[in-house]
């Protein structure tokens, strides 16, 4: 690739975890088409490339944690344990890239620091900082939705004399924690994960909770070769219901409902799930997400199960302070997360009550003029969700108006697909897509192959440039708050989904709620109308 001069593509795909990667297969492989992916990163990966942190595994179950494209792919990989752990992953998409032959149009440690659109030569041009710049007809983001990282702006960060790390852009090379006292600020998925791991290594782990947050055993274990085989044999049955699903995952809801059933009931069943454990365990009941009354049932029973495992109650007390119904923030599954409350060497502090003032060279100091000290100190206080990957881009469209500035009162898309004003920029996962509330495979298989077919019918028709209208825009918007108001999510004012973790971000719902496979329909009604909704021109 030549290091200044200008190099030109049929599309650019930013990013290569699993959505650029997928994308790139498809483009060239069955399209034929001159694509290249820029990524950060000096290997595959995305998401799980950044995130090295102690304990870093995924939440949904291996055999649904990959692609589903092809039945030679799944079957000829193997997973070891029931979740898979981030090395683990890594493996399984460099096998994928390599099965595919994709690592020779993959640009390595390559980041984009901007694009915009030409409307005369009607392309493309991407800039990077360090390898000059490109064109394209086509870019296509694939930044997933939790790569812009929130770091708090705590005053006196700069004075610390340990390390601090956040999780997202974890060292390549790890971090020894042992004989270390270690702050840990935050207590999402990534602090749950992170929390057992690190308390087991450090001489003493600090945690310091905001909110709490249910959770729920993960179960993890290995799995059988039995197991193996049954997922290899039944790969079309998983494939089929993953896509057939709300949630992307192969199991669905159960079709009964918390409020109709009796209280011994209840407790049979969730004492049962509890057991499994895992995501299935909001699968028990069909209303725990629409009545605040199902809710509670859920709520309550989690609320003991950590008050009888957390043996100091002033501890478990403010790890059950919830301020939101039960899965209302992103569900947490964990391995012995509150166990480690139980641990000597480990203590929580709530900076709800008071809030962390200032860094200081040797820790840091609460509100109520507590000094910590600290040797390191991990940041897993989560990211700018869902559009901070996008407005970070530094994305211009025509009449040189910028993605952050349309965006300045939350995202504005026609079907989380593409933004009226930037043509031919299609966003995989974007906001007001299912995105995060599914299984991310699910929804980026879907959202690639989209992709290439809308890439197809514009060159089958002989035009150059894709872009919603204004009308489609809005009525999605519409359709995009009126699904989240029909869920309980919308009350948990604190979410990430609401945009509530990052100061001035607007209050908006950023993801898709009405379900992957009610939008996969309405995906594959806007193309059989022929693309409604969309300027082809
Ligand atoms: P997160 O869910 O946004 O959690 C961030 C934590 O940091 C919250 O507890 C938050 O408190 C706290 N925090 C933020 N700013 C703070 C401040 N100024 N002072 C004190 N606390 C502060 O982020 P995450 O845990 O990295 O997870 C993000 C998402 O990544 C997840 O929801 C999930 O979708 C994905 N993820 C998935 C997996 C998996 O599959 N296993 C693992 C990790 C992450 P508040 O709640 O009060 O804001």
């Amino acid at each position: 690739m030549p290091e200044t001069s200008e190099a030109q593509f049929d599309a650019i795909v930013i990013g290569a975890g699993f959505a650029g990667m997928y994308q790139l297969h498809l483009l060239r492989d069955k399209l034929g088409l001159k694509v290249r992916v820029l990524e950060q990163g000096s290997g595959v990966g995305g998401t799980w490339y950044w995130n090295r942190y102690p304990g870093a595994r995924c939440d949904t179950e291996s055999h649904a944690y990959c692609y589903t494209f092809s039945e030679s792919l799944y079957c000829s990989w193997d997973w070891s344990e029931r979740y898979p752990e981030q090395p683990e992953i890594m493996r399984y998409l460099n096998f994928a890239a390599d099965q595919l032959d994709l690592k020779k149009d993959i640009q390595f440690d390559t980041r984009v620091s901007g694009a915009s659109w030409d409307e005369d030569v009607r392309c493309w041009r991407i800039m990077t900082e360090n390898h000059g710049e490109y064109t394209a007809r086509f870019l296509i983001t694939a930044v997933g939705c939790l790569s812009a990282a929130n770091i708090p702006n705590f005053k006196g960060l700069d004075s610390f004399k340990g390390q601090w790390i956040h999780t997202g852009s974890w060292p390549q090379d790890g971090v020894d924690f042992s004989g270390k006292r270690v702050g840990l600020i935050g207590t999402g998925s990534t602090g749950v994960q992170a929390t057992p791991v690190i308390a087991k290594e450090a001489d003493h782990l600090t945690v310091f909770q905001r909110t709490p947050n249910y959770s729920v055993p993960a179960r993890n274990a290995p799995l059988t070769e039995d197991f193996k085989r049954s997922v290899h044999k039944n790969f079309e049955e998983i494939a089929r219901n993953m896509k057939a699903t709300t949630n992307g995952h192969p199991w669905g809801v159960e079709n009964r409902r918390a409020v109709e059933t009796s209280a011994d009931e209840q407790e049979r069943l969730l004492e049962a799930a509890w057991q499994v454990g895992g995501m299935q365990f909001r699968a028990v009941f069909n209303d725990i997400m629409v009545d605040e009354a199902a809710n509670k049932v859920m709520a309550d029973f989690v609320t003991r199960k950590i008050r009888e495992t957390v043996k100091d109650p002033i501890t478990a007390e403010k790890l059950t302070a919830f301020d939101h119904h039960y899965s209302t923030k992103r569900p947490i599954i964990d391995s012995h997360y509150f166990e480690t409350y139980n641990r000597e060497n480990v203590s929580l502090v709530d900076v709800k009550e008071a809030p962390i003032e200032e860094i200081t060279p040797r820790g840091l100091r609460t509100s109520d003029g507590t000094e910590y000290d600290l040797d390191i100190i991990v940041f897993a206080t989560g990211y700018d969700g869902v559009t901070g990957p996008l407005t970070r881009l530094n994305l211009i469209g025509r009449d040189g108006l910028s993605l952050g500035d349309v965006w300045q009162e939350g995202p504005k898309t026609y079907l989380g697909l593409q933004v009226e004003g930037f043509p031919n920029l299609f966003t995989i996962t974007g906001p007001q897509s299912p995105s995060v509330l599914t299984n991310m495979p699910v929804a980026i298989e879907q959202h690639a192959e989209w992709i290439a077919n809308a890439i197809t019918h514009i060159d089958q028709i002989g035009a150059s440039c894709m872009e919603p209208t204004s009308t489609a825009v809005n009525e999605w918007e519409t359709q995009v708050q009126k699904a989240a108001q029909a869920t309980l999510l919308i009350t948990a004012k604190s979410s990430w989904y609401l945009g509530a973790n990052v100061p001035g971000k607007p209050r908006v719902f950023l993801p898709y709620a009405g379900g992957m496979a009610r939008y996969r329909d309405i995906c594959e009604d806007v193309v059989e109308q022929n693309y409604k909704g969309f300027k082809v021109a």
